[in-house]
């Protein structure tokens, strides 16, 4: 997953909304932001007024800092989302979720989109049987996402099979058993299968100026 300097946590404080990074630890009392929710290096930032540049360059950010991707990536998801028909903004957050690093966060195999990103980049997932490596993948409505053979012992996916496997949430456009390393993307995902809070139609309109 594309590198940011600032620490993950740094980047959430900053966002003034979790981001999870840092997979179990996001949801645990250890979460920076459930201790500090202070904007980094901007005590005073209550007492400014917030421009409409400055909303739309923190929605932009923020979805780019969750996605884990750098500028020029994510605008070219924007050029795409724009030439398509459709909600522009839509168009963009439903292909970032239809990324093969998130669905395999979204599915529990990985604990945040950045291993994802790096177990999918490892060869560890095949898609319809097939191996794929590249994290930006673009899955389709019946898509097999599986673990290959030789990678099931790996403890980060051996403790997904054994008789403790915990039980994740999966969204409704994705299944997968509990105890199974094979996912199904049962229908693409609509924008209301997303529960990111973003609000993308400012993204569109600081990209559109
Ligand atoms: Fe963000 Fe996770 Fe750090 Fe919480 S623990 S601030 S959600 S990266």
């Amino acid at each position: 997953m594309a590198r940011y300097t600032e620490a993950d946590c740094r980047q959430c404080r900053r966002e003034n909304q979790k981001l999870f990074l840092k997979g179990d630890r996001c949801y645990s009392q250890k979460c920076a932001l459930t201790r500090r929710a202070k904007i980094p290096g901007q005590q005073w930032a209550g007492r400014k007024k917030v421009t409409e540049y400055g909303s739309q360059l923190r929605e932009k950010q923020k979805t780019k800092r969750a996605y884990g991707l750098q500028e020029k990536q994510f605008h070219k998801y924007y050029l795409k989302a724009d030439s398509m028909k459709g909600i522009t903004g839509t168009n963009m957050l439903v292909m970032l979720e239809e990324r093969l690093d998130n669905v395999v966060y979204r599915m529990g195999m990985a604990e945040c989109r950045r291993d994802a990103r790096q177990l999918v980049s490892h060869n560890h997932f095949t898609v319809n049987g097939k191996r794929v490596n590249i994290p930006s993948y673009q899955v389709k409505a019946g898509d097999v996402i599986d673990v290959v053979e030789g990678s099931r012992k790996i403890e980060k996916f051996a403790k997904l099979t054994g008789a403790d496997a915990a039980v994740v949430a999966l969204p409704s456009w994705l299944s997968r058993e509990t105890g199974s390393l094979k996912g199904v993307v049962t229908k693409l995902p609509e924008r209301s299968d997303i529960d990111f809070d973003v609000q993308e139609h400012l993204i569109v309109e600081l990209y559109s100026k």
